[in-house]
């Protein structure tokens, strides 16, 4: 018989027992525990029908070259995927050494089950339990989660009035403890992005071996002309990771991919610490698929640029004063009627994120949701 410690789980079960204490239980850990659930956007029932506009999903379908992918990867699923992805590794390296300016070779690129995943196993690898994780807040709401998943402390910093990350806060808010720094431009769910100038002098201020996060969800959808260049951002700081994903611009968002572009030495512990096979064939493909295709998904990320810009204009003809929308979503903040406004949109049939207490974030879609979410907005004004 095997014994290891004490047999107290044992001493302590008392089948029937009328004093007996209760039955050990598996401990959840306290951080876990305490974790707000994920709230993800609403569903459209099954049935009905209205225009989804909580995810922040590209309302596209796979472009007919991608689905062909898709269909011809789904033969080979017996076998496992490429554990390293290695071609769909050299092709964003290859993509963002054109795109980006600045060289990035394969051992710069982690892919990864979505960057959700690829910031889990970031902070998995540099956060010991107890080191500090600042970030903005409001912010995207995975951010707390991996930030206790992996043992670490949430940091939150206010974003200010207009929705925009307060960077010298967050500069100020670094202590001993702190081991990274999430910067998210644009931001989710207020919209801005952070601009070169304010990115240089924050990172000025934080210690070498502070890891600064950049992630870059939506950096497709942005028109801001100062906005801080992730790559080059990169290449002149060893302490800077950027995350993109194949979920928002290119469609991508039900196959899960996502990837960190890191020093080689950072990128190797992170490939060490993913879940194995997490990439999956068909996403592989997909991705691969799409880098082949950019011109035309980035086309698309034109037409919804056009109809963000078509949204926000309507939406300020009505007397909005909304933050500054760079990412494929606008931010209301609504504060106490959030609730409310978000249910009068459900009825309507536009399904919209609410954040309870605080805001509404509306994502661009197709254009008959944009003139249907209109007419809603100028509900919510006269109704103020
Ligand atoms: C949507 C989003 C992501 C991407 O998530 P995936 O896991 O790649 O689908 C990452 N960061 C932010 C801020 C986002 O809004």
């Amino acid at each position: 018989m095997i014994r290891r410690g004490s047999d107290r789980g044992a001493r302590e079960w008392h089948p029937g027992g009328v004093t007996a204490p209760r039955a050990p239980r598996v401990p959840v850990r306290d951080s876990i525990q305490a974790l707000p659930a994920y709230v993800p956007g609403a569903r459209i029932p099954v049935g009905a029908s209205a225009y989804k506009l909580s995810s922040n999903e590209n309302p596209y379908p796979p472009l007919p070259s991608v689905l062909a992918a898709i269909a011809d990867a789904a033969a080979d699923v017996n076998r496992y995927p490429d554990m390293f992805a290695t071609e769909l590794v050299e092709r964003i390296a290859q993509h963002l050494t054109v795109t980006g300016g600045v060289p990035v070779g394969p051992e710069n690129v982690v892919v990864g089950n979505g960057s959700v995943a690829v910031l889990q196993h970031v902070l998995d690898t540099v956060v010991e339990p107890g080191d500090e994780v600042v970030m903005p807040w409001r912010s995207f709401e995975a951010y707390p989660i991996t930030v206790a998943v992996a043992g670490g402390v949430s940091v939150q910093v206010p974003v200010t009035a207009d929705g925009r990350l307060d960077l010298p806060a967050m500069a100020a808010a670094i202590t001993e403890r702190t081991r990274v720094v999430l910067v998210c431009s644009p931001n989710n769910p207020t919209g801005p992005v952070v601009h070169q100038g304010e990115l240089d002098a924050f990172l000025a201020q934080v210690p070498g071996d502070v890891l600064v996060v950049l992630d870059e969800a939506y950096v497709e959808f942005v028109r801001d002309p100062d906005v801080a260049d992730g790559p080059a951002t990169f290449a002149a700081h060893r302490n800077v990771v950027l995350l993109r994903t194949f979920s928002k611009a290119y469609g991508l968002a039900g196959l899960r991919v996502g990837f960190a572009v890191a020093r080689p030495r950072l990128a190797s512990a992170l490939r060490s610490a993913s879940t194995p096979f997490g990439v999956n064939h068909v996403a592989q493909r997909a991705a691969i698929a799409s880098l082949g295709a950019v011109d035309e998904l980035l086309e698309r990320v034109e037409a919804l640029v056009a109809e963000r810009t078509r949204l926000v204009e309507g939406l300020r003809d009505q007397g909005w004063d909304l933050p500054d929308a760079q990412g494929n979503f606008v931010w209301f903040d609504l504060g106490e009627r959030t609730a409310a406004r978000a249910a009068e949109s459900t009825e309507a049939g536009v399904l919209v994120r609410p954040f309870a207490g605080e805001g509404v974030r509306v994502s661009v879609g197709e254009r008959e949701a944009t003139d249907l979410f209109l007419r809603v907005a100028a509900g919510w004004r006269t109704a103020r």
